[in-house]
């Protein structure tokens, strides 16, 4: 057991650590001056946050840049308002590599990463049902009164809580979510095949809506995320030009088996000029290409949470009304219109799976880009009996 693992799982938990990020004035994601300080009572109520005898076993992250290290954990406190999840599945997101290999500052340390949590409700909250199936995505927490808030626009909350990153998230058999930022798990779903909804499908649909109304839709970087979106565009009459790492045949015929007009490298020119362009791979040099690629009024949407640097551009690029953007988080609307969505068109994900003691196998797989569609822990099915 580790000793010096405190959950973070509420908004409280977390002003205490993120009171260290304020201290050394970075700023990330969230605009974090508005932190209250930390409170000494604070950190005493961490230390009671644990069943007495009962553990879970997690796959835990105690410094970045270090493998995954695995524990038997004291099991997470129940806050009111939260409900505690049996974890069937949780997939594996490219911001889960950000977070693992460091390009993302400050996450709570120790840290149970894993965003998109598919899990059986066992106990607490209102809204769902004991035994329910739900799904806990990347936003966990909001302040409901920033600027933001009030307009819609909770994704770039000043005070936003993120699972797997300021909250303990899926890569363990038990998590705790706060309930209001759940969402119910379309039927038809498997658990594994649900998983890549929560944040790939969610990212994904939200840069699609961003992106305008385009026929022609390139997408840089056929993964996860792109291969949900291009079903979705499809269904809705787009024709879809999947670009991938040169040589990437896997990625390739997916995305033509999924409806795509037109599959290739990122550094050919597409056959058609395209109306807008959504990058999902974290790479800069691609901004330009796909600018490349757009037409006068097109837009250029970056999907991902990091990327390299940008390279300069000749303004010629940009000229003509063109619009460069990015997209940041989502909101709790985002999510109920995709999982409404999704069955009825219906999006099938493909999935290639590990077993929870095998994360670290699962995040090699999607540095190396070896992950045809998106990767998935099986967490239920790896547990160990007691
Ligand atoms: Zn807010
Ligand atoms: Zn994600």
């Amino acid at each position: 057991m580790s000793a010096s693992f405190r959950w973070a799982s509420s908004c409280t938990d977390v002003d205490s650590t993120l009171a260290d990020v304020w201290a050394k004035r970075q700023f990330y994601l969230a605009d974090l001056r508005h932190l209250p300080a930390a409170k000494s009572q604070q950190a005493s109520s961490w230390s009671t946050g644990s069943v007495a005898g009962v553990t879970v076993r997690a796959m835990v992250l105690e410094a970045q840049g270090e493998p995954l290290v695995e524990r038997e954990l004291p099991r997470p406190e129940l806050q009111p308002g939260q409900v505690r999840l049996r974890v069937r599945t949780c997939g594996i997101c490219r911001t889960d590599l950000h977070i693992h290999d460091g390009e993302l500052p400050y996450p709570k340390l120790p840290l149970v990463l894993g965003h998109q949590i598919v899990g059986t409700v066992i106990e607490g909250g209102a809204a769902f049902a004991i035994g329910r199936r739900v799904g806990v995505p990347w936003l966990g927490w909001t302040c409901g009164e920033c600027r933001y808030c009030r307009s819609g626009r909770e994704n770039l909350c000043d005070r936003a809580r993120f699972t797997g990153y300021h909250l303990d998230g899926g890569y363990a058999e038990e998590a705790v979510a706060d309930e209001r930022y759940c969402f119910e798990i379309p039927e038809g779903y498997s658990d594994a095949q649900a998983a890549p909804l929560l944040c790939a499908g969610l990212i994904g649909y939200r840069s699609l809506v961003l992106a305008g109304d385009p026929e022609r839709i390139g997408l840089y970087g056929f993964g996860a995320s792109a291969h949900i979106v291009a079903q979705v565009a499809v269904s809705q009459g787009r024709h879809v030009f999947a670009f991938t790492r040169p040589g990437d045949d896997a990625a390739q015929s997916l995305a033509r088996e999924l409806g795509a007009k037109w599959a290739g490298d990122a550094a050919v020119q597409p056959p058609e000029e395209l109306d807008a362009a959504i990058i999902f791979a974290p790479v800069g040099e691609l901004v330009p290409a796909a600018l490349r690629a757009v037409r006068k009024g097109g837009s250029v949407v970056c999907a991902g949470i990091h990327m390299s640097d940008i390279p300069s551009f000749p303004y010629e690029l940009l000229w003509g009304e063109r619009v460069l953007r990015s997209v940041a988080n989502l909101t709790r609307r985002d999510g109920k219109e995709l999982l409404a969505l999704a069955p009825q068109i219906p999006v099938h994900t493909t999935v290639e799976t590990f077993p929870l003691g095998d994360a670290e196998g699962g995040l090699d797989s999607l540095r190396a880009g070896r992950i045809r569609g998106a990767a998935v822990l099986m967490v239920e099915s790896g547990r160990i009996s007691r």
